[in-house]
Protein backbone atom coordinates (compact mmCIF):
# COMPACT_ATOMS: atom_id res chain seq x y z
CA UNK A 1 0.00 0.00 0.00
CA UNK A 2 2.51 2.55 0.69
CA UNK A 3 5.14 1.27 -1.63
CA UNK A 4 8.52 0.09 -0.33
CA UNK A 5 8.34 2.63 2.95
CA UNK A 6 6.32 6.41 3.77
CA UNK A 7 7.97 9.09 2.86
CA UNK A 8 5.48 11.56 3.04
CA UNK A 9 1.93 12.35 2.89
CA UNK A 10 2.32 13.71 -0.47
CA UNK A 11 2.39 10.43 -1.71
CA UNK A 12 -0.47 8.29 0.07
CA UNK A 13 -4.29 8.23 -1.28
CA UNK A 14 -7.06 8.88 0.79
CA UNK A 15 -7.73 4.95 1.03
CA UNK A 16 -4.32 4.81 2.49
CA UNK A 17 -4.60 6.82 4.89
CA UNK A 18 -7.79 5.36 6.30
CA UNK A 19 -5.78 2.24 6.98
CA UNK A 20 -3.52 3.31 8.95
CA UNK A 21 -6.03 4.98 10.51
CA UNK A 22 -8.12 1.88 11.08
CA UNK A 23 -4.78 0.11 12.49
CA UNK A 24 -3.88 2.57 14.55
CA UNK A 25 -7.49 2.29 16.31
CA UNK A 26 -6.72 -0.98 16.78
CA UNK A 27 -3.23 -0.15 18.06
CA UNK A 28 -4.59 2.01 20.55
CA UNK A 29 -6.04 -0.62 22.58
CA UNK A 30 -2.87 -2.67 22.80
CA UNK A 31 -1.65 0.97 24.44
CA UNK A 32 -4.51 0.60 27.61
CA UNK A 33 -3.76 -2.82 28.40
CA UNK A 34 -1.52 -3.80 31.88
CA UNK A 35 0.72 -5.75 29.77
CA UNK A 36 1.45 -3.44 26.55
CA UNK A 37 2.85 -6.05 24.47
CA UNK A 38 1.58 -8.23 21.29
CA UNK A 39 4.10 -11.05 18.83
CA UNK A 40 3.45 -9.40 15.45
CA UNK A 41 6.79 -8.28 14.94
CA UNK A 42 8.56 -11.00 17.28
CA UNK A 43 11.82 -11.69 15.63
CA UNK A 44 11.87 -8.13 13.00
CA UNK A 45 14.64 -5.54 12.99
CA UNK A 46 14.14 -2.40 13.01
CA UNK A 47 17.05 0.49 13.49
CA UNK A 48 16.23 4.33 14.60
CA UNK A 49 18.40 6.32 12.93
CA UNK A 50 18.43 9.63 14.34
CA UNK A 51 20.54 12.58 12.60
CA UNK A 52 18.92 15.44 14.00
CA UNK A 53 17.54 15.57 17.67
CA UNK A 54 14.08 14.53 18.87
CA UNK A 55 12.04 13.80 21.89
CA UNK A 56 8.58 12.20 20.58
CA UNK A 57 9.57 10.88 17.71
CA UNK A 58 12.18 8.63 18.69
CA UNK A 59 10.85 7.50 21.96
CA UNK A 60 7.79 6.45 20.04
CA UNK A 61 9.08 4.66 17.25
CA UNK A 62 11.14 2.38 20.07
CA UNK A 63 7.97 2.22 22.64
CA UNK A 64 6.56 0.96 19.37
CA UNK A 65 8.63 -1.21 18.01
CA UNK A 66 9.00 -2.74 21.35
CA UNK A 67 5.18 -2.96 21.98
CA UNK A 68 4.78 -5.14 18.84
CA UNK A 69 7.84 -7.37 20.09
CA UNK A 70 10.38 -6.41 17.67
CA UNK A 71 13.98 -5.66 18.39
CA UNK A 72 14.89 -2.07 18.04
CA UNK A 73 18.21 -0.42 17.78
CA UNK A 74 19.03 3.62 18.05
CA UNK A 75 21.90 4.38 16.24
CA UNK A 76 23.66 7.18 17.62
CA UNK A 77 25.06 9.46 15.15
CA UNK A 78 27.93 11.32 17.96
CA UNK A 79 29.22 7.75 18.75
CA UNK A 80 29.52 6.18 15.45
CA UNK A 81 31.95 6.02 12.79
CA UNK A 82 30.38 8.97 11.02
CA UNK A 83 32.34 10.98 13.27
CA UNK A 84 35.17 8.94 10.84
CA UNK A 85 33.77 10.95 8.02
CA UNK A 86 31.72 7.69 6.70
CA UNK A 87 29.19 8.94 4.62
CA UNK A 88 25.54 9.02 5.70
CA UNK A 89 24.66 6.63 2.41
CA UNK A 90 27.15 4.16 3.59
CA UNK A 91 26.22 4.47 6.85
CA UNK A 92 22.88 3.18 5.79
CA UNK A 93 24.28 0.84 3.85
CA UNK A 94 26.37 -1.18 6.05
CA UNK A 95 23.09 -1.24 8.46
CA UNK A 96 20.71 -2.70 5.75
CA UNK A 97 23.80 -5.44 4.97
CA UNK A 98 22.75 -6.31 8.75
CA UNK A 99 19.15 -7.15 7.53
CA UNK A 100 17.13 -4.48 9.84
CA UNK A 101 13.27 -5.03 8.26
CA UNK A 102 12.33 -1.22 8.56
CA UNK A 103 14.66 1.70 8.58
CA UNK A 104 13.45 5.22 10.37
CA UNK A 105 14.93 8.51 9.43
CA UNK A 106 14.92 11.95 10.78
CA UNK A 107 17.65 14.36 9.16
CA UNK A 108 18.16 17.92 9.14
CA UNK A 109 18.50 17.75 4.87
CA UNK A 110 15.31 17.33 3.35
CA UNK A 111 15.41 14.44 0.98
CA UNK A 112 17.57 12.32 2.68
CA UNK A 113 15.24 9.90 3.62
CA UNK A 114 14.40 9.13 0.24
CA UNK A 115 17.96 9.04 -0.76
CA UNK A 116 18.65 6.47 1.80
CA UNK A 117 15.25 4.35 0.57
CA UNK A 118 16.47 4.31 -3.42
CA UNK A 119 19.54 2.23 -1.54
CA UNK A 120 18.65 0.41 0.74
CA UNK A 121 16.43 -3.54 0.69
CA UNK A 122 14.68 -2.41 3.84
CA UNK A 123 11.64 0.01 4.02
CA UNK A 124 12.32 3.74 5.27
CA UNK A 125 9.94 5.85 7.46
CA UNK A 126 10.93 9.32 6.76
CA UNK A 127 10.24 10.89 10.59
CA UNK A 128 11.31 13.95 9.73
CA UNK A 129 13.31 15.33 6.93
CA UNK A 130 14.33 19.12 7.21
CA UNK A 131 11.58 21.38 6.38
CA UNK A 132 10.26 18.94 3.95
CA UNK A 133 7.73 16.67 5.43
CA UNK A 134 6.86 14.56 9.05
CA UNK A 135 4.57 12.52 7.66
CA UNK A 136 3.80 9.99 11.27
CA UNK A 137 3.12 13.56 12.95
CA UNK A 138 0.40 14.34 10.25
CA UNK A 139 -1.24 10.93 10.91
CA UNK A 140 -0.97 11.10 14.59
CA UNK A 141 -2.38 14.30 14.21
CA UNK A 142 -5.33 13.07 12.26
CA UNK A 143 -5.88 10.42 14.26
CA UNK A 144 -6.12 12.89 17.43
CA UNK A 145 -9.11 15.15 15.90
CA UNK A 146 -10.88 12.18 14.61
CA UNK A 147 -10.83 10.53 18.37
CA UNK A 148 -11.99 14.69 19.37
CA UNK A 149 -14.67 15.57 16.44
CA UNK A 150 -15.48 11.85 15.46
CA UNK A 151 -14.88 13.05 11.88
CA UNK A 152 -12.03 14.97 9.19
CA UNK A 153 -14.14 15.85 6.09
CA UNK A 154 -15.74 19.40 6.61
CA UNK A 155 -13.92 20.75 9.45
CA UNK A 156 -12.07 24.18 9.23
CA UNK A 157 -7.92 23.47 10.31
CA UNK A 158 -6.18 26.83 11.27
CA UNK A 159 -2.21 25.99 11.22
CA UNK A 160 -0.34 29.11 12.89
CA UNK A 161 3.13 30.19 12.68
CA UNK A 162 6.32 29.36 11.19
CA UNK A 163 4.81 27.05 7.95
CA UNK A 164 7.55 28.43 5.83
CA UNK A 165 10.12 26.08 8.12
CA UNK A 166 7.59 23.35 9.08
CA UNK A 167 7.96 20.12 7.73
CA UNK A 168 4.74 19.50 10.49
CA UNK A 169 2.36 22.34 8.20
CA UNK A 170 3.54 20.59 5.21
CA UNK A 171 2.47 17.29 6.29
CA UNK A 172 -0.20 18.47 8.02
CA UNK A 173 -1.29 20.41 4.80
CA UNK A 174 -1.59 17.31 2.75
CA UNK A 175 -2.67 15.45 5.00
CA UNK A 176 -6.12 17.05 6.15
CA UNK A 177 -6.68 18.06 2.66
CA UNK A 178 -6.77 14.51 1.46
CA UNK A 179 -9.41 14.03 4.33
CA UNK A 180 -11.84 16.86 3.40
CA UNK A 181 -10.75 19.11 5.58
CA UNK A 182 -10.71 22.94 4.84
CA UNK A 183 -6.86 23.86 5.84
CA UNK A 184 -6.02 27.54 6.35
CA UNK A 185 -2.62 28.92 7.47
CA UNK A 186 -2.22 32.08 9.41
CA UNK A 187 1.44 33.69 9.96
CA UNK A 188 3.09 36.55 9.07
CA UNK A 189 4.05 37.11 5.58
CA UNK A 190 7.88 36.11 5.90
CA UNK A 191 6.64 32.98 7.54
CA UNK A 192 3.84 32.04 4.69
CA UNK A 193 5.01 29.83 2.34
CA UNK A 194 5.87 30.96 -1.49
CA UNK A 195 3.14 27.86 -2.98
CA UNK A 196 0.45 28.51 -0.70
CA UNK A 197 -2.24 28.75 -3.55
CA UNK A 198 -0.89 25.19 -5.54
CA UNK A 199 -1.01 23.57 -1.41
CA UNK A 200 -4.68 24.29 -2.01
CA UNK A 201 -5.15 26.11 1.36
CA UNK A 202 -5.68 29.87 2.27
CA UNK A 203 -3.21 32.35 3.91
CA UNK A 204 -4.10 34.97 6.01
CA UNK A 205 -1.84 37.53 7.75
CA UNK A 206 -4.47 38.27 10.04
CA UNK A 207 -5.25 35.47 12.60
CA UNK A 208 -8.21 36.76 14.21
CA UNK A 209 -9.79 36.28 10.09
CA UNK A 210 -7.55 32.96 9.79
CA UNK A 211 -9.06 31.44 13.38
CA UNK A 212 -12.89 32.74 12.35
CA UNK A 213 -14.89 29.76 13.03
CA UNK A 214 -12.05 27.11 13.24
CA UNK A 215 -12.99 23.84 14.51
CA UNK A 216 -8.71 22.98 14.86
CA UNK A 217 -6.35 25.58 15.97
CA UNK A 218 -3.13 23.86 15.74
CA UNK A 219 0.25 26.52 16.40
CA UNK A 220 3.62 25.54 15.37
CA UNK A 221 7.06 26.30 17.13
CA UNK A 222 9.31 28.83 15.61
CA UNK A 223 12.03 26.97 14.16
CA UNK A 224 14.83 28.93 15.40
CA UNK A 225 17.70 26.22 14.69
CA UNK A 226 16.36 27.10 10.79
CA UNK A 227 16.77 30.44 11.51
CA UNK A 228 13.52 31.60 11.27
CA UNK A 229 14.18 33.65 14.68
CA UNK A 230 15.38 36.78 11.34
CA UNK A 231 11.66 36.67 9.75
CA UNK A 232 10.07 38.83 12.71
CA UNK A 233 10.91 41.92 14.61
CA UNK A 234 10.60 40.14 17.74
CA UNK A 235 9.51 37.25 20.03
CA UNK A 236 7.43 39.35 21.93
CA UNK A 237 5.95 40.86 18.78
CA UNK A 238 5.08 37.37 17.48
CA UNK A 239 3.58 35.87 20.50
CA UNK A 240 1.19 39.10 20.77
CA UNK A 241 0.21 38.85 17.07
CA UNK A 242 0.33 35.12 16.41
CA UNK A 243 0.46 33.65 19.83
CA UNK A 244 -2.57 31.56 20.57
CA UNK A 245 -3.97 32.36 23.67
CA UNK A 246 -7.58 32.04 25.36
CA UNK A 247 -8.73 35.78 24.52
CA UNK A 248 -7.49 35.05 20.86
CA UNK A 249 -9.09 31.65 20.89
CA UNK A 250 -12.84 33.14 21.06
CA UNK A 251 -12.92 34.11 17.55
CA UNK A 252 -12.70 29.71 17.01
CA UNK A 253 -15.51 27.82 17.31
CA UNK A 254 -16.93 27.17 21.10
CA UNK A 255 -15.94 23.50 21.31
CA UNK A 256 -12.44 23.95 19.26
CA UNK A 257 -9.67 21.79 20.19
CA UNK A 258 -5.92 23.26 19.86
CA UNK A 259 -2.93 21.50 18.90
CA UNK A 260 0.83 21.61 18.85
CA UNK A 261 3.70 18.98 17.85
CA UNK A 262 5.78 19.65 20.15
CA UNK A 263 8.51 20.74 21.42
CA UNK A 264 6.57 24.35 22.70
CA UNK A 265 8.08 27.39 23.34
CA UNK A 266 5.97 28.11 25.98
CA UNK A 267 4.53 32.03 25.85
CA UNK A 268 5.99 32.34 22.48
CA UNK A 269 3.51 30.14 20.10
CA UNK A 270 1.12 28.68 22.90
CA UNK A 271 0.26 30.58 26.26
CA UNK A 272 1.45 28.87 28.98
CA UNK A 273 -2.45 27.88 30.31
CA UNK A 274 -3.21 26.47 26.83
CA UNK A 275 0.31 24.52 26.97
CA UNK A 276 -1.29 22.40 30.31
CA UNK A 277 -5.04 22.71 29.79
CA UNK A 278 -7.92 21.71 27.63
CA UNK A 279 -9.56 22.27 25.09
CA UNK A 280 -5.35 22.01 23.84
CA UNK A 281 -4.44 18.34 23.49
CA UNK A 282 -0.80 18.22 23.07
CA UNK A 283 -0.65 15.31 25.66
CA UNK A 284 -3.42 13.11 23.24
CA UNK A 285 -1.22 13.65 20.25
CA UNK A 286 1.43 12.31 21.94
CA UNK A 287 -0.10 9.15 23.69
CA UNK A 288 -1.53 8.71 19.57
CA UNK A 289 2.18 8.72 18.05
CA UNK A 290 2.95 5.73 19.40
CA UNK A 291 -0.45 4.43 17.99
CA UNK A 292 0.37 5.84 14.72
CA UNK A 293 4.00 4.40 14.72
CA UNK A 294 2.98 0.89 15.62
CA UNK A 295 0.60 0.85 12.73
CA UNK A 296 3.29 2.01 10.16
CA UNK A 297 5.59 -0.31 11.43
CA UNK A 298 2.96 -3.51 11.67
CA UNK A 299 2.13 -2.25 7.80
CA UNK A 300 5.62 -1.92 6.95
CA UNK A 301 7.67 -4.47 8.69
CA UNK A 302 5.06 -7.09 8.76
CA UNK A 303 6.30 -8.86 5.90
CA UNK A 304 9.53 -10.62 5.68
CA UNK A 305 12.38 -9.68 3.15
CA UNK A 306 11.76 -12.32 0.76
CA UNK A 307 7.95 -11.07 0.60
CA UNK A 308 8.64 -7.57 -0.32
CA UNK A 309 11.19 -8.76 -2.77
CA UNK A 310 8.31 -10.82 -5.17
CA UNK A 311 6.39 -7.80 -4.68
N1 LIG B 1 8.91 17.85 16.66
C1 LIG B 1 8.46 18.35 15.38
C2 LIG B 1 9.51 18.14 14.32
O1 LIG B 1 10.51 17.51 14.56
C3 LIG B 1 8.04 19.78 15.47
C4 LIG B 1 9.12 20.75 15.81
O2 LIG B 1 10.25 20.37 16.11
O3 LIG B 1 8.81 21.94 15.77
O4 LIG B 1 9.32 18.61 13.22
Amino acid sequence: MMGRGLLGIEDLERADIETILETAERMQEVGRRDVKKVPTLRGRTIVNLFFEPSTRTRTSFEIAGKRLSADVVNFTPASSSLTKAETILDTAKNLDAMAPDAVVVRHAVAGVPKRIADELGAPVINAGDGAHEHPTQALLDLLTVREEKGRIDGLTVTIIGDVAHSRVARSDIYAFRKMGAEVRLAAPPTMLPADVESLGVKGFTSLREAIDGADVVMALRIQFERLAGALFPSVREYSATFGVDRAKLRYAKDDAIVMHPGPVNRGVELSHDLADHRPSVILDQVRNGVAIRMAVLYLLAGRTRVEREEE
